[in-house]
């Protein structure tokens, strides 16, 4: 299985892992764009979000709820992205959670 996320959720490539559920795993992201940023993903491998099961679908955002709240941020974004031409890297689901800095302008 050539699948990252895939071989980190069977232990085959380390993570942070930060919290899981029977469906989804959560671990914080290798290169966060803010700090506290963590992906949120399905243990059922699916490329697209419109590849999964309703079942994987509904246990993710519930995790990803969980997770922001844990970071303690007040300003958080929830991101998803499906496709190449969408931003998309990894080819397995994933949901960033990435906090914002309190700060006005977001600089430190
Ligand atoms: P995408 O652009 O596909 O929505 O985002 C993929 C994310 O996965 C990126 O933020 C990237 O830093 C993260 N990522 C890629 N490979 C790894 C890895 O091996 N471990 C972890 N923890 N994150 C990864
Ligand atoms: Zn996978």
């Amino acid at each position: 299985m050539s699948c990252i996320f895939c071989r980190i959720i069977k232990g085959e490539i380390p993570c942070i892992k930060i919290a899981e559920t029977a469906k989804s795993l959560a671990f914080m992201d290798i290169a966060p764009t803010s700090k506290g940023h963590a992906l949120v993903i399905p243990k059922e491998h699916g490329e697209r979000l419109t590849d999964l099961s309703d079942e994987s679908c509904a246990d993710l955002l519930p995790l990803a709820k969980r997770v922001a709240k844990a970071t303690g941020a007040e300003n958080f974004n929830i991101l998803q992205n499906n496709g190449r031409l969408a931003h998309q890297e990894v080819g397995h689901v994933h949901v960033h959670v990435i906090p914002k800095p309190n700060t006005e302008f977001g600089l430190v």
